[in-house]
């Protein structure tokens, strides 16, 4: 940055288990971030140039420093959000996995590929080619501070984008050491940059000179920028928020369904996307589900085994849903009213709340669960998908888990174990309504961001030349015959 732009504000990271400043940071506006953009501009052609297989080194060497120097990212992660060591780790080892992913996939997706031509063209050579965008910017939330910037950021880079990257202003630790990192393996032209600061920096990006913005946050965000982005036509992926439901057949492996309930509703403090926030379970294994849940959920300790709120505000939005799900008749098994403290919040496991309550319609993002009981699993089919969001769903059922899962409006489903689809590179992640749209990871992934480029190349010339005004009616009459024979038949 020169110093006529430099930014004087600034911005502490806290710890929130202490509060604690553990770093300050620019906040940088809206021509800082057109700079920033306008060096990506020239970084990208450069980037571009080195082809998948150059990329793919550089991105491999990326990954490399990343293993090597995970405990020191596992420890600005914990810092930042004051999630435990061994979760910071687990989703920087998920995120190795999708930038190896994206590497050693990109030719094979984005790369040319011949396309059948078709009888009445049978001349010319078809061919595609997925070419770079030219500069994404990507913007992340905090909760995953790693792996989830990190499915736009690598998928991105593989394609021979530039990217520019605001992290969310609770992380931008972490995502500074992410920077830095990249910048050890490419010094050669800013392909990764980072800009810090809070919503307006975001904005200041969706207003800027982008190829396409790829958003994960809020659905509330997420509609702001598609509006804005709108102004200049400027694409945008939206990964948004949910109201996950996981769903118990009377067939189900009841411990392996608590199991798995306990750890989508609690770890991370339930601030997870595809976090299981609704529990829909078929009457006849209710009574012992319940049972089995409420012995787990009394084991999960704040503090031990997850960390406390990342962003203190959202203390007042899991105390409303809990306190409205009581006053309408529900009851909590587990925590309740006073489950909410200054900084952690206790699991709370909810039965008997109406369906139209906050806690079972909005996005709670706190260690809460909702249990209902269903009498057959259409109507827990038809209530998951009674949601204005649809992102992530998971079913344990031994015989119909298949035909369940095509049956939720949701991008993924997992079977039978908990969030597994999130850590399958292959698979595409996004969501359905309200959680959003376009696809991150996978093949998917990587051609969202780039655009797909069509060729014709004439081999040699055809007898019957429709596209000339040398045109004869003899040839409108072959023509015509033609197509009678080939598509007029019945
Ligand atoms: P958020 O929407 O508050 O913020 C996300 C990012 O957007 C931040 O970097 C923020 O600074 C920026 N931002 C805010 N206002 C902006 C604006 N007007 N223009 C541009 N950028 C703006 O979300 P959050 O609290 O950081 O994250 C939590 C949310 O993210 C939850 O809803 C969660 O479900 C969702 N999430 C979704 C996924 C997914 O993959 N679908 C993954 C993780 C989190």
């Amino acid at each position: 940055m020169t110093s006529t732009e430099q930014a004087v504000e600034t911005f502490d990271s806290l710890d929130p288990t202490t509060d604690e400043v553990v770093g300050t940071y620019p906040v940088h506006g809206p021509d800082a971030v057109a700079a920033a953009v306008g060096r990506a501009r020239g970084a990208a052609e450069w980037w571009a140039s080195l082809g998948f297989a150059g990329r793919a080194e550089r991105l491999r060497r990326w990954k490399g420093v990343i293993v090597r120097r995970m405990a020191e990212l596992c420890d600005v992660v914990s810092a930042e959000t004051g999630k435990p060591k061994g979760d910071a780790q687990l989703e920087v080892v998920l995120a190795v996995e999708h930038i190896e992913w994206a590497a050693r996939n990109a030719r094979k997706v984005l790369g040319p590929k011949r396309r059948p031509s078709g009888l009445l063209l049978a001349n010319q050579a078809a061919t595609v080619e997925y070419q770079p965008l030219g500069v994404v910017g990507v913007i992340g939330p905090w909760n995953y501070p790693v792996f989830t910037p990190l499915g736009s950021v690598a998928y991105a880079l593989a394609a021979g984008n530039a990217v520019v990257f605001k992290p969310s202003e609770y992380t931008p630790g972490v995502g500074a050491w992410l920077v830095r990192a990249f910048e050890e393996v490419v010094p050669e032209r800013p392909v990764l940059q980072l800009v810090t600061g809070f919503g307006a920096t975001g904005a200041a990006l969706v207003r800027s000179d982008v190829d396409k913005i790829a958003f994960t946050g809020s659905a509330a965000t997420g509609k702001k920028i598609m509006a804005a982005a709108a102004e200049r036509l400027t694409p945008v992926v939206i990964e948004a928020g949910g109201k996950d439901p996981l769903l118990v057949d009377a067939d189900a492996d009841l411990d392996a369904a608590v199991d798995a309930a306990v750890w989508g509703a609690f770890s991370n403090a339930g601030q997870t996307c595809v976090g299981v926030e609704r529990v829909y379970v078929h009457t006849a294994v209710y009574d012992e589900f319940v049972a089995k849940l409420t012995e787990r959920a009394r084991q999960v300790r704040p503090g031990e085994h997850y960390g406390p709120m990342t962003m203190r505000s959202q203390l007042d939005v899991v105390r409303r849903h809990i306190a409205d799900a009581l006053a309408r008749g529900g009851r909590a098994l587990v925590g309740g009213a006073d489950a909410v403290g200054e900084r952690y919040v206790r699991p709370t496991v909810l039965v008997d709340v109406p369906e139209d309550s906050a806690a079972v319609r909005e996005e709670t993002f706190g260690p809460t669960i909702t249990v209902t009981r269903v009498s057959d699993m259409d109507e827990a089919v038809e209530k998951a998908n009674d949601s204005t969001y649809g992102l992530g769903s998971t079913v344990f059922s031994r015989r119909r888990g298949m035909e369940l899962a095509r049956r939720l409006r949701t991008g993924m489903t997992a079977i039978n174990a908990p969030l597994s689809f999130a850590g399958v590179a292959a698979l595409p992640f996004g969501g359905v309504g309200e959680s959003g749209f376009g696809r991150i990871h996978g093949p998917e992934g990587l051609r969202e961001f780039a655009r797909p480029k069509a060729i014709t190349r004439q081999r040699y010339r055809m007898p019957l030349v429709m596209t000339t005004f040398a045109r004869t009616p003899k040839t409108d009459e072959l023509v015509r015959r033609l197509v009678t024979v080939l598509h007029g038949r019945r």
